[in-house]
């Protein structure tokens, strides 16, 4: 059954207030469309845990640095439902601008700490526009529950702490990053590499394996880290914005395993910025 595509807040309550009734669990899935199968897992594991599911695609201004990536991002909202139709979800909310954001609109969720490193520094602005979008998603959805791609661990984590600072009554579940059959990671904006930079682009993750291969064998972290990059550049990227060990919790850097923790890199490709994130084997 082809759920419904609804474009305001107000169709949106409408579907939600009898499921609200019913006590029902309400899931959320979060995009900005050019749905891939990563985005299809969080739909998935949403079936799983709750009886209605909503998925939200909006490309939301506010967490672009820049007006050309913004203008650049994939938006394809026609092959998005046909993909959402075969998974049976309960509505599709595709807010405009003016929905989200209208005349006068002075809010802005900040979350410290979490935001400070990584693409926080990178991308200024980027997590306010994020904890802000999604704090109104989760308050116009009335959602029980959230799924979110560890693809995006940073963001995970701001999120989460969002939810708990701000006592949003919803369970954040975090989701594994789906992959392409070669490494690299699912993402809407691999639509936007050439063919070429497109064979280039899993030495990101073959980088970030080996590097974590030679932490867990106890190599120093530093000269590993300047191998990875330094092969990166060889390969063809033209940038490396971080490429770091970072603990799982409170995203602390780390130049030792000695608590559960993770690999983040960030690398431009032909003018693409590629991410990407692995656990370290401990
Ligand atoms: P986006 O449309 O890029 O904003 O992503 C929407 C959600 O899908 C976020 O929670 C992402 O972390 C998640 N996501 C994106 N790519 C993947 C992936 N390859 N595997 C799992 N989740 C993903």
């Amino acid at each position: 059954m082809t759920a419904p595509i609804l474009r305001s807040l107000v169709d949106l309550r409408a579907a939600t207030a009898p499921w609200q009734r019913a006590g029902q669990r309400i899931g959320i899935v979060p995009t900005m469309g050019a749905l891939h199968d990563g985005h299809l897992s969080l739909i998935a594991a949403a079936k799983q845990t709750c009886e209605r599911v909503i998925v939200t695609i909006f490309v939301n201004p506010r967490q672009f640095s820049s007006p050309e990536d913004l203008a650049g991002y994939p938006r394809t909202e026609h092959a998005d439902a046909a993909k959402l139709a075969r998974f049976d979800v309960d509505a599709i909310y595709v807010p405009d601008g003016d929905q989200m954001y209208p005349g006068g609109f002075a809010t802005t969720v900040t979350v410290s700490g979490l935001t400070e490193v990584m693409d926080g520094i990178h991308r200024p602005g980027h997590f306010q526009g994020v904890a802000t979008v999604v704090a109104k998603l989760f308050a116009q959805t009335s959602a029980t529950d959230a799924f979110f791609g560890e693809k995006d661990y940073q963001q995970l984590q701001v999120v989460r702490r969002m939810a708990r600072d701000l006592d949003i009554p919803i369970t954040v579940h975090g989701c594994p990053t789906i992959r392409e059959i070669d490494g690299l990671a699912m993402s809407s904006r691999n639509l936007l590499l050439s063919d070429r930079a497109r064979t280039i682009a899993p030495v990101l993750i073959e980088q970030m394996e080996e590097m974590s291969e030679a932490i867990t064998a106890g190599q120093d972290f530093a000269a590993a880290q300047e191998g990875a990059i330094a092969a990166l550049m060889r390969a063809g990227f033209t940038g490396v914005d971080y490429f770091e060990m970072r603990a799982n919790d409170d995203l602390a850097l780390l130049t030792a395993a000695t608590q559960p923790a993770r690999l983040f890199a960030a690398a431009w490709l032909a003018g693409v910025r590629l991410i990407d994130n692995i656990a370290i084997q401990g």
